[in-house]
């Protein structure tokens, strides 16, 4: 595994796979981003991505993304690092210093952390707010019906930037629904952009408005942990 030209061919498959789609959507978004999902993969795995002209990444945790982004930031201009996990309020400042988009606001506390933290700072990383579309109840997201207030209290009250709605669906369910009903949130309250989809079922995602896919196995291979 020295070379990584087995992961630059898996990058040009999957951009072909998602032009595909795009294609064949009847509504597809104005442009679906893949968003490479690097958790627990090591830099050298990611180098040929980025080698490749590949620039969005998104990450689980705080700790493991400054560790791992903190050399690969420094050698690489343009790089827009995602944060997809949960967020404790602990780590607000670390995350609001490394990340370029938070796609896991999903309490208002965090909101507040976060509003907090952009008054003494220079950035302030886009938001996505992450819905609990399968009302889960061991998974992070807001719960459907508090999606409308919580995006008011966040967007209008806070003055956060708020740019869209992510989700992830229950594991055993078909995801379409799922998209369907998130397309249908970020529409009645005017946000652009969807973060759904992942290897499994990002096909799908797209038929329903992705602006962002979040796709790491078919990319980067099995996750080990
Ligand atoms: C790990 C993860 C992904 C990528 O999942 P794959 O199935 O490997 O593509 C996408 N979104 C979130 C929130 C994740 O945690």
């Amino acid at each position: 595994m020295s070379s990584g030209q087995p992961f630059a061919t898996a990058l040009a498959d999957l951009l072909g796979r998602i032009e595909h789609a795009r294609a064949a959507a009847v509504q597809p978004a104005p442009s679906t981003t893949l968003v490479a999902v690097s958790k627990t993969h090591p830099a050298e795995r990611i180098l040929p991505i980025l080698d490749a002209g590949h620039r969005v990444f998104a990450e689980s945790r705080v700790q493991e993304a400054r560790v791992k982004w903190g050399p690969l930031l420094s050698a690489y201009r343009g790089v827009e690092l995602h944060l997809i996990g949960p967020l404790q309020t602990n780590k607000v400042r670390d995350a609001v210093r490394l990340f370029d988009v938070i796609e896991s606001l999903d309490r208002p506390k965090l909101a507040e952390a976060l509003k907090e933290e952009f008054s003494s700072h220079d950035r302030q990383p886009d938001l996505f707010i992450q819905v609990n579309t399968g009302n889960e109840p061991q998974k992070a997201g807001v719960a459907i019906q508090d999606v409308p207030d919580f995006i008011s209290f966040c967007r209008d009250h806070l003055a956060l930037p708020v740019r869209g709605l992510m989700c992830i669906p229950p594991l055993n369910q078909p995801a379409a629904p799922h998209f369907a009903l998130l397309q249908k949130l970020a529409r009645e309250a005017r946000l652009p952009l969807l973060s759904m989809g992942m290897s499994g079922d990002f096909e799908a995602a797209i038929k329903f408005g992705a602006t962002h896919v979040r796709i790491g196995s078919a990319l980067f291979g099995a996750r080990d942990a």
